[in-house]
């Protein structure tokens, strides 16, 4: 392989040489064309992460059924049974069970429901103090209003919007420990739709490991990556820094890997793209000095004019090389961009060529 050291001074006759070799018709337009076509192209940054995309959810939440028979705002029952559980709930008839939240609120409800719809909560039930045929269980450690959401859902699958929105990480955590995988299939749809923010983002991933919400958790973990210096400024994120240091060498680990990730996929596209434009030089430069092409070939050769179309992607490129090089005023050493370029084409042709015996190609072995 011809080395492509550049410093080395060139004789004059191999100048005259490569001359002799062609020979050129002046073609109209040809002053202006571009010599940038070798240039190794801008590289675009690409953002695009490496940590795998989520898997899809197995299946929609909180959609109805393409049904048009079902009025609009229903969830997977008819709205008259709906009613009629969140009637239950609302009015708490025959109530055998009173929650005790956060600030001493109580909550009515049915055994027989709660422990159908968790089972995690009807055993807690079962072991509850029953005073008047009343049994009293506690609930504390979240908002009353959000207990109460929860209560409702297990009733009716109902739920407001607002409540939803405003107590989605508690009811994400509720759903978790009393087993209501419905709700937590809701909760960790809400906050992968639109939910997450850079302030919040931190707070979500470690409830979303805690509570076992591993899609989730990577989708929090593919934001860390993308905004990292955004959320790594976060007041979030200080707090994590400080309680759960593991995490935060996780996360910087994740950063890194991504960015290394990013930069070697870059230097592997571009080393595709320079092999790609040297092959291509090198098969154009071939079939000038071999064939001729419309307006430059060799000396012995009928030129065919500028009509015909030519399949080699180089050949306008490296047919404007040559035109520069046998006419360019500052053929030394270091003098000029183009001309080195030439060289180096022809040198590296000279290397690999595998016919150097009948080869056309100007100072070719
Ligand atoms: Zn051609
Ligand atoms: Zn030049
Ligand atoms: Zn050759």
């Amino acid at each position: 392989m011809a080395s492509l050291d550049l410093g080395s001074p060139w004789p004059s006759q191999t100048v005259e040489i490569f001359d002799g070799c062609f020979n050129i018709l002046i073609e109209e337009g040809n002053s202006g064309d571009s010599l940038d076509w070798l240039e190794v192209p801008a590289t675009a940054l690409c953002n695009k992460l490496d940590i795998p995309k989520p898997p899809p959810l197995p299946c929609k939440t909180g959609e109805r059924p393409n049904n048009p028979a079902w009025p609009a705002d229903s969830c997977f029952v008819p709205k008259e049974a709906k009613d009629t559980w969140d009637r239950l709930y609302r009015e708490g008839y025959g109530a055998d069970v009173c929650i005790i939240t956060e600030n001493k609120a109580t909550i009515s409800a049915h055994y027989s429901v709660l422990s159908v719809a968790s089972p995690v909560l009807g055993n807690f039930l079962q072991q509850s103090i029953v005073k008047n045929g009343i049994r009293y269980v506690k609930i504390p450690g979240v908002p009353c209003e959000a207990v109460s959401a929860f209560v409702r859902f297990l009733y009716s699958s109902c739920y407001e919007e607002e409540d939803m929105k405003k107590f989605v990480l508690h009811l994400l955590v509720l759903s978790h420990s009393y087993l209501v995988p419905s709700l937590k299939r809701l909760c960790i749809h809400i906050l992968e739709q639109g939910w997450l923010t850079c302030e919040n983002v931190i707070d979500v991933l470690q409830l979303a490991r805690s509570c076992d919400a591993w899609r989730l958790s990577l989708i929090c973990t593919r934001m860390v990556v993308r905004e990292f210096k955004t959320i790594s400024s976060t007041e979030g994120w200080k707090v994590m820094k400080r309680t759960n240091p593991p995490l935060e060498q996780e996360l910087l680990e994740s950063v890194v890997e991504a960015d290394s990730r990013t930069q070697e996929r870059l230097r592997k596209t571009e080393e595709r793209k320079v092999y790609l434009q040297l092959h291509e030089a090198m098969e154009a430069l071939l079939h000038i000095c071999r064939d001729g092409c419309r307006t430059i070939g060799p000396r012995d050769k009928m030129l065919k004019g500028s009509q015909v179309a030519c399949g080699f992607p180089a050949c306008k490129g490296i047919e404007i090389l040559v035109r520069h090089f046998s006419g360019c005023k500052t053929r030394v050493p270091g003098g000029c961009l183009h001309c080195k370029r030439m060289w180096q084409l022809l040198e590296l042709h000279s290397g690999m060529c595998n016919e150097p015996d009948c080869c056309k190609v100007p100072l070719c072995r």
